[in-house]
């Protein structure tokens, strides 16, 4: 069993945390909230006073952070971990964040002789509190086989996606297509309504034909045809609509970087910001279907 050095126990990194202890490894938590921390010393584990402390005398180090700011300033800025965590340690980055910032993080643990994966996931709160997550993995053959055993505790699908920051390409790249597709299909339903053809029927029909998608027969946009959908509760998320927009955002920055043309994942960017800009960022974001339909006139 390892010991495991935890940064950020929010939403994600806080349940994730406790699973590592369900399966019987040490956690030594570090968050800015210290309520938080709490949360997992109460589950057995111990808190550490700094990012520093977290990832010192600790086999691995899993990060779960907001954006790529917070994972370069806690690896490589003023007291970042990496210039005092002990020579061989594993870091584990599971924060979605740019490509550029997971390559450049990744290289500088490299630099240092550490093993280093990025491994965004996808799955959500519920994923993380039933360690039923997918992670996405970007790193070495080593690293991946390392890191492997401790994903296991967190999740049930572990792919390796090839070298580092392949695991956030894939995430952008899942994302973008959940993002578009999502519009399509809240599309398709607001012209249904219009012309007469109710949720149902559209959704019986669709969701066994060459329309359907996953976000159509999991997060369905309207109430009623998936129970367990958040159209059903008021759009309560779920996935947060501020976070499609900041994956969708995150997808564009890498369109730009590699020079790649994403009309539709530009569009969807741009219809997603409209929304969360009217209020909507803590809202799921199937709820953009009620911007639709008020387009639609
Ligand atoms: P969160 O805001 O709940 O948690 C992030 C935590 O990081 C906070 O507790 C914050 O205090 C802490 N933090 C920030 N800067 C820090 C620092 N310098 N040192 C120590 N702690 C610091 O966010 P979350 O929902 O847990 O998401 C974390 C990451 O996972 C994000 O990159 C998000 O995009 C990704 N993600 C979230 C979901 C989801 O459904 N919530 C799903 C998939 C991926």
């Amino acid at each position: 069993m390892a010991v495991i050095g935890f940064i950020g126990v929010g939403n994600m990194g806080g349940p994730m945390a406790r699973n590592l202890l369900k399966a019987g490894h040490q956690v030594k938590a570090f968050d800015l909230s210290a309520e938080l921390v709490q949360k997992v010393v109460d589950a057995g584990g111990t808190k550490a006073g700094s990012a520093q402390e977290a990832a010192t005398d600790v086999d691995a180090v899993i990060t779960m952070l907001p954006a790529g700011k917070h994972v370069a300033s806690v690896y490589t800025g003023d007291k970042g971990i990496l210039a005092t965590a002990r020579p061989g340690t594993l870091f584990i980055d599971s924060s979605t964040i740019d490509v550029k910032t997971a390559r450049e993080v990744i290289a500088a643990a490299e630099a240092r002789g550490m093993l280093m994966v990025d491994a965004p996931v996808s799955g959500g709160v519920a994923g993380a509190e039933n360690a039923t997550l997918t992670f996405m993995v970007g790193g070495t053959e080593a690293a991946f086989a390392k890191a492997k055993p401790l994903l296991e505790a967190m999740g049930k699908k572990i792919v390796h996606a090839g070298g580092a920051g392949n695991g956030q390409v894939a995430k952008i790249c899942n994302n973008m297509v959940l993002g578009i597709s999502m519009i399509a299909v809240s599309e398709a339903f607001v012209m249904a309504e219009k012309l007469g053809l109710s949720a149902q029927a559209m959704f019986d029909i669709v969701s066994s034909s060459s329309g359907s998608c996953w976000a159509l027969v999991n997060h369905c946009p309207v109430p009623g045809p998936v129970p367990t959908s958040a159209a059903n509760r008021d759009y309560k998320p779920g996935f947060a609509a501020d976070l499609m927009l900041k994956d969708l955002k995150l997808s564009q920055e890498a369109a730009r970087t590699a020079k790649v043309n994403t009309p539709l994942g530009a569009e969807a960017t741009a219809l997603f910001a409209e929304y969360v800009e009217a209020g909507n960022g803590p809202t799921d974001y199937s709820g953009i279907v009620r911007m639709i339909r008020e387009m639609a006139g």
